[in-house]
């Protein structure tokens, strides 16, 4: 049973080797810009879950449960990856703009964290897997108090929330990152293209589709997701008892890493 994560010897993923230094690859003459329809977007998500809680302000328990198990949850979601998005800039050419409206799209969630996910968030593509620095990772005390609850907090698990496990959790050690190429990428912000946000920075979650077709030789022989919940499954049942939290990719900080630029 492993107490330890997979060691990687690499500054950086094997499978990023080959990114570009910028985004003009030879058929992609024009540079992708901020979404124009995400505050519109992420505004209607945040109106229609506070009259949600305004519409159920006097139900049961049970429905508020129901709702909330199968609707609200989606929204949450949604607002969160929202959140992903604008801590990338992607909304507003304006820093601080993103940073306002992340802080709108934060309101149903309830629990501030908008702010505080951009600084670690923009850490964890700096300096991914490194020990210390990436707090996408677990400690190996995380690892192991979640590894001892596994299979109550995977029978809790959302089938949304299985891109935390898909982007990132090592089920072949030659391939660090993993894409979902699924129906849920529609209330998502397209996260499941999640090599894409890897390798390019700058993206719209919208434009990240057109990545794989302009160029479809960074995807070449890597393996991807149709279903999240087949990725939860596969968690669990394939590997989760052996291998469990501990199926992440780490490093150590290198200097070279530490002096690279954004
Ligand atoms: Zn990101």
């Amino acid at each position: 049973m492993a107490t330890d994560f997979f060691w990687s010897y690499t500054d950086e993923p094997r499978s990023y080797n080959r990114k570009p230094n910028s985004l003009s690859v030879p058929s992609n003459p024009k540079p992708f810009w901020p979404d124009p329809f995400a505050f519109l977007k992420i505004s209607m998500v945040v109106l229609l879950q506070l009259w949600t809680a305004t519409f159920l302000h006097d139900a049961s328990w049970l429905k508020i449960l129901m709702v909330a198990l199968l609707f609200g949850s989606f929204l949450n979601h949604n607002l969160f990856l929202a959140i992903h998005e604008l801590s990338h800039n992607l909304a507003f050419s304006t820093p601080v703009y993103n940073r306002w409206l992340g802080i709108f799209a934060n309101l149903p969630i309830g629990v501030p964290m908008s702010v505080t996910f951009q600084k670690y968030h923009l850490e964890h593509h700096r300096f991914q897997g490194v020990d210390g620095m990436d707090m996408d990772v677990p400690s190996l005390a995380e690892a192991h108090v979640v590894k001892m609850n596994l299979k109550i907090n995977m029978g809790r698990m959302h089938p949304m929330a299985g891109h935390f496990i898909s982007e990132h959790y090592v089920f072949n050690p030659e391939q660090e990152t993993y894409s979902y190429y699924g129906p849920l990428n529609l209330m998502t912000w397209s996260v499941g293209y999640h090599m894409s946000t890897m390798i390019f920075r700058g993206i719209p979650g919208s434009k990240l589709f057109k990545v794989k077709e302009i160029a479809p030789e960074y995807y070449e022989n890597l393996e991807s997701y149709k279903s999240w919940s087949q990725v939860i499954y596969m968690y669990v049942m394939e590997f989760g008892l052996h291998r469990a939290t501990f199926s992440r990719m780490k490093r150590k900080l290198s200097t070279k890493t530490d002096k690279k630029s954004e």
